[in-house]
């Protein structure tokens, strides 16, 4: 495994790689590697020949009161566990590698970003487009893996690839859980135990209103707000949970048989922010 940290580098590490002839796939992460990761690694490598990681907490999706500073970092940690997963290069540069000393260009989003996450972090998914458009071409691969836990990031992702021509197959890898149902993500590290062993409840919410909704109740307002007040009193503060369509990311209050739906909540449970969907097809 070869680990690169400048963009020259790592074109020269991949020119090295693409000489074999072979699927280059990009699996972007910002580290603290969990199950999760390891699972979009494993993927990637089902798609494709060879494998290409990227660590990088992006400091441009990161608001001005948000956990950029404490986000978890373990880069000798994440090495090993690329490399027992069979990454054939990791790509972990500095911000002056991808940024220079500024940047002056930006990439706007016009929807897609109005509700979800992109409601409730403003400038998030302009900084996730930033450093995915950025990976894409100093990497160019012929796939990239992104994990359905991030469902609005995915689907804006996927725009980008369209509406900017890039020639780029885009995989969806499932959630990973705890055994617990609890969705993987690096913010668990902040979790205490007492937190952690209520954080469940939020995957516990989205299946009970999918079971529901599956069960042919046609308007899951109500139930949904039933949910927010339950979770709530076991002590998540409530961002959003709500019922979106696939299509548009906009809320949707009636359902209609053969659409598709992202049932999806953001909670903070002291002051970790979880996030957490589910797919329906009705
Ligand atoms: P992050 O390091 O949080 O930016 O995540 C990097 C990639 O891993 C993104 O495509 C995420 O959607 C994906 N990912 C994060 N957590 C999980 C999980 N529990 N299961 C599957 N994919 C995940």
């Amino acid at each position: 495994m070869i680990v690169t940290h400048t963009i020259e580098n790592t074109r020269k590490a991949i020119r090295t790689l693409r000489e074999k002839n072979g699927r280059l796939a990009l699996v972007p992460t910002m580290g603290a590697l969990h199950n999760g990761h390891l699972s979009l690694i494993k993927l990637a490598r089902q798609h494709a020949d060879f494998v290409v990681v990227s660590i990088f907490v992006n400091p441009e999706q990161f608001g001005p009161s948000e956990d950029f500073n404490s986000y978890p970092r373990d880069l000798d940690k994440d090495l090993e566990k690329c490399k027992n997963a069979h990454a054939d290069i990791v790509f972990a540069p500095e911000r002056i590698h991808v940024y220079g000393e500024k940047n002056v260009l930006s990439i706007g989003i016009d929807s897609l970003n109005r509700h979800m996450c992109g409601g409730s972090r403003p400038g998030f998914f302009e900084g996730v487009l930033l450093i995915v458009n950025k990976l894409f071409n100093i990497i160019k691969p012929d796939i990239a893996v992104f994990g359905q836990k991030d469902i609005q990031q995915f689907l804006i992702i996927s725009r980008m690839i369209q509406e900017f021509n890039h020639d780029i197959e885009l995989v969806m890898a499932p959630v990973e859980r705890a055994n617990d149902g609890l969705a993987l993500s690096s913010r668990n590290a902040y979790l205490s135990d007492k937190e952690r062993a209520a954080a469940p409840g939020l995957y516990r919410s989205l299946q009970y209103i999918c079971s529901m909704m599956k069960q042919g109740v046609h308007s899951p307002e109500l139930l949904i707000e039933h949910q927010k007040s339950e979770l709530e009193a076991k002590g998540f503060k409530i961002d959003y949970l709500d019922l979106f369509s696939l299509k548009t990311i906009e809320p949707v209050h009636t359902l209609h048989k053969g659409s598709a739906y992202i049932l999806a909540g953001a909670v903070l449970l002291g002051n970790t922010r979880l996030i957490d969907n589910l797919l329906i097809e009705l």
